[in-house]
Parts: structure tokens; sequence; C-alpha cells
């Protein structure tokens, strides 16, 4: 499988590269062999019109003969300027297969009158046989012409006509004799040279297509197996986060759900040891009073009694927390919202530490200025101050206070529960909001609950979309809230 994908990989980039090459080398072959003709005529045709222009205007000067040799060599040119009846005044022959050297009177006298015709300029085309035939009306050429290099069939020149007033009231004809031909030696050397490079060029993509797909498939290979492992439950697996981007960010993406897979596996454990330590104690004490009372005359006592009905409440307590959550957790849970007012209920639920305040020495205080009202589901509300007051009441200092406060803002309600404890540590605080989690896995007190609470407000808040949080600072204590939009009071 592994071996597919890697052959895959590697002639998909082989095509890709292959591909590229070849639009490449096409458009190549295009310009230079395909259109290389149009192109050097078209520019050819665009010098000789200016060379012609260049003359026109310089014509009347002195060194004529020089200036016109010049041009001829740098242009590549033969050039030709007689008066008006047709006798040479200047020539350049410069070219061996020019065609206006070589042309009759007659030619050339039917090319003025195209001229002419055209309004004192013409420009024409010439095919001829360059080696073995002769330009329109003229003698046989020289058959020296580009000793060693393939011949073409045909020459091509390019001949402009120009007629130019001579200043006394008659006229000059300039004639420019240009050849297009030998580009076909070029090309033939470059299609050569284009197969060559094709060639060279399709080797070089095979090689690159080898290399990328093995720096890109290597990595994967490795972190496939990575995965592999982590599926298999190895959650301390560590996928390396080197290489280019995209794959770092898979191996830390991998490394983060390692954590997170072995962290929720972590916990999971430790929820059925607590879950079953905390089923087992209160198990234990009333089978152990139970039999006490049926065997022991005399031990039948309302104390002993209550402590069966009290761990009996315990334990439900656990279980309707464990269904609590994972009904809450689950999504489920839909709450029943209704206006109700929060500060009534604050008392309500706290009207059930009573005993424990009256007997233990608690100080539960509740600072409220006013009455406010929300709209939520109230025995979920509810159960979040429960959660959050057990929790002040068990991790509290010794002066047993717990401060319950109610901030009224901007359109919100803010409800703190503070304590005098010990506080959580900084890096415990994202945490103790998880399920299960307990900072101190030690009980500290038998009422201590299962680690549950928090996840429960945790849900419940996010439920309802309202805010909570805690600040604590280590030895002084610590500060739970929860806000929720607050309602102005009904009319009543
Ligand atoms: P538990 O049933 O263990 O109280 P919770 O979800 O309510 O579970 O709390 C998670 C952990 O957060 C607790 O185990 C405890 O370590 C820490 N914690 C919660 N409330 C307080 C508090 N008021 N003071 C100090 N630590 C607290």
């Amino acid at each position: 499988m592994t071996r597919k994908n890697k052959l895959g990989i590697k002639w998909r980039f082989f095509l890709y590269l292959a591909i590229f090459t070849v639009v490449t080398l096409g458009l190549l072959w295009i310009f230079q062999i395909v259109l290389l003709d149009d192109f050097y005529r078209a520019i050819k045709t665009a010098s000789i019109r200016s060379t012609a222009e260049s003359i026109a205007r310089n014509v009347g000067s002195e060194e004529l003969q020089d200036y016109l040799e010049a041009v001829a060599q740098q242009e590549d040119l033969c050039i030709l300027l007689c008066d008006g009846e047709g006798r040479q005044l200047a020539s350049v022959d410069y070219l061996h297969d020019c065609v206006i050297h070589r042309m009759t009177p007659d030619g050339r006298y039917a090319l003025y009158d195209r001229a002419l015709k055209n309004g004192g300029s013409h420009l024409e085309t010439f095919e001829w046989e360059g080696v073995s035939g002769a330009p329109p009306g003229a003698p046989p050429l020289r058959q020296d012409r580009f000793p060693g290099i393939r011949q073409r069939d045909s020459i091509e020149s390019i001949v402009s006509v120009s007629v130019l007033p001579d200043g006394a009231g008659g006229e000059r004809v300039l004639m420019l004799n240009a050849i297009v031909s030998p580009v076909d030696a070029t090309v033939y050397t470059l299609r050569v040279q284009l197969i060559c490079i094709s060639v060279i060029m399709l080797m070089v993509a095979l090689l690159l297509a080898v290399i990328i797909a093995r720096t890109v498939s290597r990595p994967i290979v490795r972190i496939n197996e990575g995965a592999k492992a982590l599926a298999a439950g190895q959650y301390e697996m560590h996928f390396p986060e080197t290489g280019y981007r995209e794959i770092a960010e898979l191996g830390r993406t991998l490394n983060m759900t390692a954590t997170e897979l072995g962290k929720t596996e972590a916990l999971k454990r430790e929820l059925i040891a607590n879950v079953s330590h905390d089923l087992r104690t209160p198990l234990t004490m009333i089978a152990g009073y139970s039999e006490v009372m049926r065997d022991i005359p005399g031990e039948n006592t309302p104390e002993n009694m209550q402590i069966i009905i009290d761990e009996t409440q315990r334990l439900s307590l656990l279980v309707n927390d464990l269904l609590d959550i994972s009904k809450l957790q689950s999504g489920t849970q839909t709450l029943s919202v209704e206006e109700f007012s929060l500060t009534r209920t604050i008392q309500r639920t706290l009207t059930r530490y009573n005993k424990l305040t009256r007997q233990q020495g608690y100080r539960i205080e509740f600072l409220h200025d006013r009455e406010v009202y929300v709209s939520a589901d109230e025995l979920r509300i509810s159960q979040v101050i429960y959660n959050l007051v057990n929790n002040a009441i068990n991790y509290t200092g010794p002066d047993r206070l717990v401060i319950l406060r109610q901030i009224v803002g901007e359109g919100f309600v803010r409800i703190e529960v503070v304590d005098t404890g010990e506080g959580i540590a900084e890096e415990n605080l994202p945490l103790i909001w998880d399920r299960y989690y307990k900072v101190d896995k030690e009980h500290k007190q038998a009422a201590i609950g299962t680690g549950l609470g928090l996840s429960i407000v945790r849900s419940v808040m996010e439920l309802h979309g309202g805010g909570y949080g805690v600040e604590s600072t280590l030895g002084q204590g610590s500060c739970f809230w929860f806000s929720l939009p607050v309602l102005p009071p009904p009319e009543s």
C-alpha cells in the first residue's frame, strides 16, 4: 500500500513536471522555429523602412558613398541610388545575392513605376533560386555562397524603393535590398538544440520528480506510522515537528491530539478509580451499619439509621452528578428557560446549608443590595450555585467563611462565591473545569464531590451563553463567579 502510494506521488510529480517541460519547450518551439521566419521578416521589413527614411534625409550629404557603405554594413543591405533617368549615382553591392544590382533596367523601372503609383515608396518581396536560378531579369549568380552550410532552395529578398526629390526639380530613386533567407540555417541549429534540450529536460523532470516524491513522501510515511501507533493507544507517541511547513503543522496537530487523547484516557481511568472509590465507601458503610443493626440488639438507633440515609443520599448525589454531566455534555439536555428571581433562588439554595452552619460553625454570607431577575433554567442555575458553594465550603480556610456577592452591572448580574482557602495554582486554573479533574487527588472531606462539579458549572453556563470564571491567589482563597443577563423587575 505504502509502496504503491509512493510510486503514485513520484509518477504524478513526473507527469506535472513533464507537462510543464513540454509546454515550455512547445512555446519555445513555436516562437523560435514556427514564428521565427515571420518575426524575422517583420523586423527586417521595419528596419529596411526606417533605414530608407534615414538615407532619404541624408541623401544630399557630401560623403554620400561613405555614409551609404557604413549603413549597408551595419544593416546588412545593398543600396542603389539612381537619378530620374535610371543612371546610377551611388551604389553599395554588399550582398552576394542582391536583387537590385542584378536586375535589368526594365525590372528597376517597373519597381520605380510601382513606387510612383504607391505615393513615392514601395516594398516588394522577391523569392528566387539563389544558387542556380537568377533574379528576375538578372544574369546568373556566383556559386560560392555559404560554403559548408546547408543551402536553402530559394532566397527571399525584401526590396524597398523610394522616389525622392533631388532639390533641382528632378527625382532620385533609392533602392534598398535586404535578404531574409539565411534564417533557415539558424532554424536548423535551433531545432537540433531544442531536441537536445527536450531530452535533457525530460530526464531532469524525472530526476526532480523522484527527489521531490522522496522528500514529500518520507515524512508522510513516518507520520503515518506514528499515527497508526497512536490509533493503537500509544499516547506517548511523539511526532517530529520539523520538515516543510504543512508536515510540521500536521506533526504539531498530531502531538496535540496525542496529548489530549492521553489526558482523556488518564482522566477516564481516574474517574473509574474515583467513582469506584466513591461508590465503595458509602456501600461499605450501609452494609456495615445494616448488619450491625440486624445482628446486635439495641443498635437499631435513629443515629445509625441516619448514617445509612446520609450514605444513600451521597450515593444518589454521585449518580445524579454522573447522569447530569453525561446529559449536559452529550448535547441532549435542553434548558427550560423561565424568568425568576436569582436573588431569591440563591437565598433558597443557601437554606440547605443551615444545618451545616449551625452544627459545624460555617459562616455563609450573601451580600446583595437588590433583587434581580434573570431568564434561565432555574434548576440548572441553582445547581451551579450549589456546586460553587459546596466547593467553597469544602476548600475554605479555618475561618470557615464563604461569601456570596451579587454584583449588578450594565445589563448583567455577576454572582461571586468567595472562600478563604488555599487557592488554586495558576497552572491548574484552566484544568479545574475539565471533567473528573481534581487538583488534590486525596479526598479532603468525605462530602467532597466527584470532580464533576465545576464541569457541570461550565456546561450549564455554556448552554445559557453566560460567563463564568475564577480568580485565585495561592494561600488567600478563590473567587468563582458566573454572570447572566439581567432582566428588569416584573411589574406586579
Ligand atoms: P470536586 O468534586 O473535586 O470538588 P470540582 O469539579 O467541583 O470537583 O472541582 C475540581 C477541582 O477544582 C477540585 O478538585 C479542586 O481541586 C479545585 N477547586 C474547586 N473549587 C475550589 C475552591 N473553592 N478552592 C480551591 N480549589 C477548588
